[in-house]
């Protein structure tokens, strides 16, 4: 594996802090010879809302994993909140950060995937209070607090004692957001949360992603559903293939594409 590519010399790893949650530079990743990544550049301000649409097999979700430390790039940079992901620069070198300084950085992006992946033996509650007690050594009384908070805020009041199995997948994964919401992360990645569920639960999940834009978090949505991508995200970007083929407001790339790619593949989807 080669290095991401180390270019400036001020020591804060390029980028002060200019507002972007989400910054990546030429973007590589490869899995074996296979380039799946080819120099992703995408930018998020705080506070927006980013849905990235695109084919299946372009990249989108290795791209979400790349800024949540699921994976590793092989090349380019990327930033969340100013702060390099992964590594520290020392003058023209970049220093691998150690697995306790990767962990603190994880624990600031909360991901919500297709499947749920709740824990089957735990309640709602114990659910979303799980990550908080374990990993920030929160007081079970104050988690559990937090927790019940959270869960009626994505409108679950009624299912707080209730296992995972007796939830409908819409309200599974309206707990995955409240568990993703309990460590207080200053972004949110989700990979298609609504591509695992019934088409009368869509809306709901919907509904509480757009509920939680307006409350201002920064937001990064793999999604299929451009209705949610027209109405809620301030940018829209199109992968294809390994990189951005173009990017803008939902208006111009969802109704006037300016590439043949865009608009071959919202002609396929819409
Ligand atoms: P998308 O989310 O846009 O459908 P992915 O990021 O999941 O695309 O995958 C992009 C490409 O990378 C696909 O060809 C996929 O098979 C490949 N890929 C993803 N993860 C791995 C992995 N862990 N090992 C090998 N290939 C992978
Ligand atoms: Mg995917």
């Amino acid at each position: 594996m080669t290095t991401p590519a180390s270019t400036s010399t001020d020591g804060t790893g390029g980028v002060p802090n200019t507002g972007e949650m989400v910054r990546a530079e030429q973007v590589r990743k490869r899995f074996g010879r296979h380039e799946v990544l080819r120099g992703v550049d995408l930018s998020v301000p705080t506070g927006q809302v980013c849905c990235v649409i695109g084919p299946s097999g372009s990249g989108k979700s290795t791209f979400l994993r790349c800024i949540n430390h699921l994976e590793k790039i092989d090349g380019g940079r990327l930033w969340v909140d100013g702060e390099l992901v992964g590594y520290r620069q020392r003058g023209t070198r970049l220093h691998e950060l150690k697995p306790s300084e990767v962990a603190a950085q994880r624990r600031e992006i909360g991901m919500v995937f297709q499947q749920f992946n709740l824990f089957p033996h735990m309640s709602a509650v114990e659910n979303v209070m799980e990550a908080p007690v374990r990993v920030r050594r929160e007081g079970r009384s104050a988690a559990r607090q937090h927790a019940e908070h959270l869960l009626e805020r994505v409108g679950l009041r009624d299912h707080l004692r209730k296992h995972p199995a007796q939830l409908s997948g819409g309200q599974q994964q309206r707990v995955a957001i409240a568990r993703a919401l309990a460590m207080r992360p200053k972004l949110m990645l989700f990979d298609e949360p609504t591509s695992a569920l019934d088409p009368e639960l869509v809306g709901e999940v919907l509904e509480v992603m757009r509920q939680l834009a307006l409350d201002g978090m920064t937001m990064v949505v793999v999604t299929h559903e451009m209705g949610f991508a027209r109405d809620v995200a301030d940018s829209v970007v199109f992968m294809d293939d390994g990189v951005v083929v173009e990017s803008g407001r939902p208006s111009e790339v969802l109704t006037d594409p300016r590439h043949d790619r865009t608009r071959a593949f919202l002609q396929r989807v819409l």
